[in-house]
């Protein structure tokens, strides 16, 4: 079986009819499984779940009363549906709220899907430039925080392959809102000084030929390297 990504899995899911729950007939809600499970040593098998949160489920409601009774627990439970599958079984839950956190609603499968939209746009905007050679036109997504990280990533990697000799200048005197980012900057730091022999001065930090034996920005004197 092939290794599906969590997002390939939710996409599959949002595919499926939604079941209703066997207990009160309720549609049940897409549920993201967290990621400390509660259940100790048990684990889920799959990132997402079918739960009825409906708070007049009589399952539901009779939990609150078996599971005091035979648990002296304050909980009741949920009925879940692992999606594909037509078992239905029980999660706890220790308050009427409890898990509601997790559901994805409509409200987050249309963020998701217009952020899906953001980075589909971003992407065949870069291949434009890219294919253009527009470098300066890539350099403005890096440093656009509107465009999704993955396309900045890109963008990133496209000025280290076709920025030009001034690329260097917009790059270190910006700083990169994550580690990720900030790492694919630095290697396309890396690649533009390759291509275009150039390096930092050590001490004014200003960019420099590879082989100036003098910094012509601050007259020290260098060692090539
Ligand atoms: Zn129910
Ligand atoms: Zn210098």
């Amino acid at each position: 079986m092939a290794f599906e990504t969590k997002e390939e899995i939710l996409q599959k899911i949002l595919e499926m009819t939604k079941p209703n729950c066997p207990h009160c007939n309720t549609e049940m809600s897409l549920w993201e499984v967290p990621e400390i499970n509660f259940s100790d040593g048990l684990g889920w098998g799959t990132p997402y779940m079918f739960v009825c949160f409906n708070d007049d489920c009589p399952s539901y409601n009779q939990g609150w009363d078996n599971l005091k009774e035979n648990m002296e627990h304050y909980a009741s439970y949920r009925c879940i549906n692992s999606p594909g599958s037509s078992n239905f079984e029980y999660m706890p839950v220790f308050s009427p709220s409890g898990g509601k956190g997790q559901i994805i609603g409509n409200d987050e499968i249309a963020m998701r899907e217009s952020f899906k939209e953001a980075m589909k746009q971003g992407f065949s905007l870069l291949t434009d430039f890219f294919v253009a050679g527009d470098w300066d036109e890539i350099m403005k997504v890096l440093l656009s925080p509107e465009y999704p990280p993955r396309v900045r990533l890109k963008a990133a990697q496209m000025v280290g392959d076709i920025g030009g000799s001034d690329a260097v200048e917009h790059l270190v005197n910006y700083k990169f809102p994550s580690k990720p980012l900030q790492e694919a900057v630095d290697s396309a730091v890396q690649k533009l000084h390759e291509r275009h022999y150039t390096r930092e001065c050590p001490y004014c930090a200003e960019i420099i030929k590879k082989r100036a034996s003098v910094c012509r920005h601050c007259q020290r004197e260098l060692t090539s390297c």
